[in-house]
């Protein structure tokens, strides 16, 4: 294999980190082509130096500045850019193999569909950009030929359950056969998070340290919170509706406290397929990086005689509302998973600055699926702009 240049959207959070640690582990295979973030001027530039990226972007212009008056101070070679614009030019750039979708939240579909569109390999981590997008995205992957590989632990396991004789070579844009090749069920595990046992009346005192705290995995704080709400989970099962393109019916979310069983998929045989391992990124990163092939990923090996006990239970609706208002948004479709998403993105804000109550979350979106106009949504300035009017909506409702 030659050397693969990759761009690592979103560099300086949580599956940055990661992604880097894994490159760094196989240079001989890998090369840091760009890295992105939003404003952590001083990470970014540790970033640079170690790494010794072409391109730095930062969507924030001042620190853009800031970092390339840093790197300048240090000798780096580095070559900054600044502004929204340049995350999508070093996504589609063409001397680059690999794009490693790793912004937060709707911020990230402006590249990661430039990446698609451009037809690179696309390792998918911003669930929320493919939830905004759904039919746009993958129609992109398919006209482009783009290779796309899930990164969410769940739909990364989901992937490695499937038929290897129902995925081209091209991965999941250019697989529509998936809904005949024998799949009953698709298990979609999710840990519960960190209230999955306390008092439910408890819930509205809950504080954002609290729910920044999970017991399994350390993510950034937006999906932290997430996983509290299991809103989490009601994005990934909308992103799993895209990528394997099955009906909702056929998907069923399971709380599985140990984050070990990562996802399962049953067939019409009686075989239920799941893949296990530690909750750490590093693996569905490694796998999606070096797929077909197997690399080494850091990943300490799993112990099943240190495992005492895997539980399976079904979620309970009344203690994570967000999962029924994700399920009752993908049956609704078009400008729905938008709205929703903009509204959990402004409302989990709200909550981790301190000016939205924990229960209040759930009810914000809610009332903000009641207002929004139903409607499909087929460009992507009509998928933003249905962003923004949510995010105006809700601004003007607080
Ligand atoms: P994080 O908060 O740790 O990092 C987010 C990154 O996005 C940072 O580099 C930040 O600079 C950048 N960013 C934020 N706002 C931006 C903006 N407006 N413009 C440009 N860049 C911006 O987040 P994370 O935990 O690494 O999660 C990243 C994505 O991966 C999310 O979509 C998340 O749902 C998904 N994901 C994360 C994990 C995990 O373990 N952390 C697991 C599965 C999926
Ligand atoms: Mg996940």
């Amino acid at each position: 294999m030659s050397l693969q240049r990759v761009t690592i959207l979103g560099a300086t959070g949580s599956i940055g980190a990661s992604t880097l640690d894994v490159l760094a582990r196989h240079p001989e295979r890998y090369c840091v082509f760009a890295l992105t973030a939003n404003r952590q001027v001083e990470r970014m530039q540790a970033l640079c130096l170690a790494h010794q990226p072409r391109y730095a972007v930062m969507a924030d212009v001042d620190a853009a500045e800031q970092l390339a008056a840093g790197l300048r101070k240090h000798g780096g070679e580095t070559e900054v850019l600044a502004g929204v614009a340049a995350l999508s030019k070093v996504a589609a750039h063409p001397e680059v193999d690999q794009v490693m979708a790793a912004i937060v939240g709707g911020a990230g579909l402006p590249a990661t569909l430039a990446a698609a569109e451009a037809g690179k390999r696309v390792l998918l981590a911003n669930k929320e950009a493919l939830v905004m997008s759904g039919a746009l995205f993958m129609r992109a992957v398919q006209e482009s030929g783009a290779t796309l590989l899930p990164i969410d632990s769940e739909h990364n396991a989901i992937f490695q359950c499937l038929p290897s004789h129902a995925l081209d070579a091209r991965a999941l844009g250019a697989s529509p056969q998936l809904p005949s090749a024998g799949i009953e069920r698709i298990w979609l595990t999710g840990s519960g998070g960190p209230f999955r046992t306390r008092a439910i009346e408890t819930l509205p005192a809950v504080t954002p340290a609290e729910a920044i705290a999970h017991p399994n995995w350390d993510m950034g704080a937006k999906i932290s919170v997430d996983s509290a709400t299991m809103m989490n989970k009601g994005l990934e099962f909308i992103e799993a509706r895209w990528l394997f393109d099955v009906s909702a019916d056929s998907i069923e979310v399971v709380v599985h406290p140990q984050s070990i069983v990562h996802s399962m998929v049953a067939y019409r045989d009686g075989s239920v397929l799941a893949q296990l391992g530690q909750p750490d990124m590093r693996t569905p990163i490694a796998h999606a990086l070096a797929w077909p092939e197997r690399m080494d990923a850091g990943v300490q090996p799993l112990d099943l005689f240190q495992m005492q006990v895997l539980e399976f239970s079904r979620p309970d609706l009344a203690r994570y509302p967000c999962l029924r208002l994700a399920q009752e948004a993908d049956v609704v479709g078009g400008v729905a998973p938008v709205v929703l998403n903009a509204a959990n993105e402004m409302a989990v804000a709200a909550f981790l600055a301190g000016t939205l109550g924990y229960s209040e979350i759930a009810q914000r979106i809610e009332a903000a699926l009641e207002q929004i106009q139903q409607g499909s949504v087929d460009t992507l300035e009509g998928v933003l702009a249905a962003d923004a009017a949510t995010r105006n909506w809700f601004a003007e409702a607080a």
